[in-house]
């Protein structure tokens, strides 16, 4: 047997325990993420959101997120993450669906200012599809004037992982700045390139919250249920439009602790 179908067999196997021994309701605070917008994902988009909104949640900015509950009821926050132009295209959608999302961008790839080779590679390193478009500056822009949130997700999309320290400053803080600079207000916010744990480190945690940033997202599975809520850690899980609804809120509800505990891997893969 190959080894990636090896991974899909044991990968099964630890979703089917999961599915047994560690389902939680759905949690009442809710991060959940996206990558590109196609239009063709736009059906799936429209029944994961009312999907969620039948399971009782609103949709809220990141900072009304990590605010303390004022009323009761559950929360979801939307977050997409990387640089598309097809983003940008759904504005209407998003619109129409009444949801405000959190945009993590990556500010190396900005069409109106990077080479169509910069863009290209981007694209090929992160999702292998080097055909793909990013957004332009004032694309951007007009995303946050329409009511949508802004954070940063580093300047290239590197596994900061194998970056040393010194060049953090180059990946996340130049990159804070550019959208500072860009969009007037600070830019508070910063989820990690790659979100699994083996991506990001404890000392990379303190870096951000240390230079700015009140809080970091990170995209490992199985940990929504981590308690107490830290409002400086959030905890995501991806939404994958090929999935039923049911199977992707079967994901959320994984409680990955004990899994990452007892074998210092990733819950789902
Ligand atoms: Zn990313």
């Amino acid at each position: 047997m190959k080894k990636h179908a090896l991974k899909k067999v044991a990968f099964s196997v630890v979703r089917t325990a999961h599915d047994i021994l560690a389902k939680q309701p759905l949690p009442d605070r809710l991060g959940v993420y996206f990558h590109a917008l196609e239009k063709e994902d736009w059906p799936a988009f429209r029944q994961a959101i009312s999907t969620l909104r039948g399971e009782g949640y609103t949709f809220v900015s990141v900072n009304d997120y990590i605010r303390p509950a004022t009323n009761p009821g559950r929360r979801a926050f939307i977050s997409f993450d990387d640089n598309y132009k097809s983003w940008y295209e759904a504005l209407p959608l998003l619109d129409e669906l009444d949801v405000r999302a959190t945009f993590y961008t990556n500010t190396l790839p900005f069409r109106d200012t990077a080479s169509g080779d910069e863009i290209s590679d981007y694209f090929d390193r992160i999702d292998h599809h080097s055909d793909r478009t990013s957004l332009t500056r004032g694309e951007l822009k007009e995303m946050r004037a329409a009511g949508h949130s802004i954070g940063c997700h580093s300047h290239t999309h590197y596994n900061l992982a194998q970056l040393p320290r010194s060049k953090w400053d180059a990946e996340i803080l130049q990159s804070k700045r550019i959208l500072e600079d860009l969009l007037g207000e600070d830019i508070s916010h910063f989820a990690y390139p790659f979100g699994m744990r083996r991506f990001f480190s404890e000392d990379l945690r303190r870096y951000c919250l240390e230079n700015g940033f009140g809080s970091v997202a990170a995209a490992a599975p199985g940990l929504q249920y981590t308690v107490p809520f830290d409002p400086k850690f959030l905890h995501r899980t991806r939404w994958v439009f090929q999935a039923t609804p049911k199977r992707n809120l079967d994901d959320i509800r994984v409680d990955g602790r004990w899994f990452e505990k007892t074998t210092g891997l990733s819950a789902v893969g």
